[in-house]
């Protein structure tokens, strides 16, 4: 029986090519892939071939690599370090590799992990960072899945981060002599706000901070505390962005709403305190006053605090009011976007916000403003073609129902009710504008839910993909509505 030899254990290393001579012997695509991640490392390259992609042909004019022309010969290894074969013929490559072995020369061979003697890793490449990863050449696929993993791990500041700390190596090495004490200042240094500044591409501030770090007998200044103000998306976890699980991660407080799922409080540090200030429909369990307070109590002491609100924090989320308290308050904040409920529902349902014949425009609108001063221009919403999405209107959909007719809208215009959006307990409730509260009332839509009103809404009939098919009447065509 054939058996897969096991594979070698390989020894990592990176190597210096600047002023050395690398071969690529072949001219097509693959050869021209690896030239191009040759050419920052100051090689000096030759590329073997009888005939050069354009690029590579291009390349070779201007003296950026030197081409020799023809069929491979062992003499082209003369005075290489490392030679890559890449040619699309095995037997080509397998020259390469031996004449390579005859001369003690490191050669790669593209795809063929057997012949290779020495691989050339999946990256991540973060400035003068490099994380390198190979599964020994018996499982590429895998080792670009990890790679991906960590691309969506580490974001650009870890190249900021690293270019700063090298351009400082000599002071911190002055500064903690002992590699200990070195260890613990990088662990403290690390763990604060520098790495925050650079992602935030505050680089004159964040050298500041490693100024004073590096000061000799550096007065113990408090750390500094900061808020980001963050949109946790409508429920799945899965929508949130790379940004905010990165804050969620390193967060020492998070004040969040009640509308936040479970799932995404789920992904934030594990020792991390969770304050609930959430609002529910009629109660105000915490004031917007105190919630300023509590922010500001906790940067001010030093924390990392996150502020995380459901959807988006600048739609219908106060975040306005925050971040004015924050800067009153001299507190540094960022602001993380969401995905707000108007996106999140429409797309779990299946209904394009805009359409070319039907909707060009949206508008996001709040049902609870219709509360004693009715500010709402009903005349400009009534308008028709386009789309309407009111948020927190559960209890107002009477009013908006009689508004909308009386105000010129037909009353057989398509409507779409989305209740628990994204969430696994998602329904949506579809029919005519002047059935709305009625059929509201029969399905007992409860909050949190969202109204989509214009043509667009009559599309979930079909296109929905998420959870349960619509209920509601059926039947209703884009084309009975236009
Ligand atoms: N900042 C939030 C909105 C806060 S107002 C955002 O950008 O989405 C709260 C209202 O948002 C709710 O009353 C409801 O109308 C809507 N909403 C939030 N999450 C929702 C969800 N998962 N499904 C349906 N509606 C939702």
């Amino acid at each position: 029986m054939p058996e897969t030899p096991s594979p070698a254990r390989l020894f990592p290393l990176f190597a210096d090519l600047r002023g050395r001579r690398v071969l690529v012997v072949g001219g097509g695509t693959v050869a021209t892939r690896k030239v191009e991640a040759l050419h920052d490392t100051g090689a000096l390259l030759r590329v073997g071939a009888p005939l050069l992609d354009p690029a590579l042909a291009a390349q070779a004019a201007d003296g950026r690599i030197e081409h020799l022309p023809g069929s491979f010969q062992p003499a082209w290894l003369d005075g290489a370090w490392l030679a890559i074969a890449a040619t699309d013929d095995p037997q080509v490559n397998r020259a390469v590799a031996e004449a390579g072995e005859a001369r003690g020369i490191w050669v790669n061979v593209v795809d063929d992990a057997a012949l290779a003697r020495v691989h050339l890793p999946a990256r991540v490449e973060r400035g003068p960072l490099q994380i390198a990863i190979s599964s020994g050449g018996g499982a590429p696929m895998l080792a670009r899945l990890v790679r991906e993993r960590l691309e969506a791990q580490f974001d650009e500041s870890f190249g900021a981060l690293a270019l700063l700390l090298a351009r400082h190596r000599q002071r911190i090495v002055a500064r903690w002599p002992e590699p200990a004490a070195r260890r613990r200042a990088f662990e403290r240094m690390l763990s604060g706000p520098l790495q925050g500044l650079l992602r935030l591409r505050r680089h004159i501030e964040a050298e500041r901070l490693l100024d004073v770090e590096l000061a000799p007998a550096r007065a113990q200044a408090a750390p500094r505390g900061s808020v980001a103000l963050v949109g946790a998306g409508p429920g799945d976890a899965g929508l949130i962005t790379l940004r905010a699980l990165r804050v969620l991660g390193e967060a020492d407080v998070i004040l969040h709403d009640r509308l936040v799922s479970r799932e995404v409080l789920d992904l934030s540090r594990r020792d991390a305190e969770r304050i609930e200030v959430g609002k529910q429909a009629g109660h105000h369990s915490v004031s917007q006053e105190r919630i300023h307070a509590l922010l500001i109590g906790h940067a001010a002491a030093g924390r990392r605090v996150v502020r995380l609100k459901g959807g988006d924090p600048f739609v219908f989320g106060r975040g306005g009011e925050e971040l004015e308290a924050l800067r009153a308050a001299g507190i540094d904040y960022e602001v993380v976007p969401g995905i707000t409920a108007a996106a999140a529902c429409a797309a779990y349902a299946g209904i394009p916000l805009t359409h070319r014949d039907h909707a060009q425009s949206v508008r996001l609108v709040t049902a609870h403003a219709c509360e004693g001063e009715d500010r709402t221009d009903w005349a400009a919403l009534a308008q028709e073609r386009q789309t309407l999405a009111f948020y927190m209107g559960v209890s107002r959909l009477e009013l908006v129902q009689s508004q909308l007719i009386a105000h010129g809208r037909a009353p057989d215009t398509p409507f779409a009710l989305i209740e628990n959006g994204s969430r696994p307990a998602q329904r949506v409730v579809h029919g005519r504008l002047t059935d709305l509260s009625q059929l509201a009332r029969h399905h007992a839509v409860q909050s949190p839910a969202l109204l989509i009103v214009g043509e667009v809404a009559a599309l979930a009939g079909t296109l929905h993909w998420f959870g349960a098919p619509p209920l509601g009447a059926p039947g209703i065509a884009l084309a009975d509505a236009a």
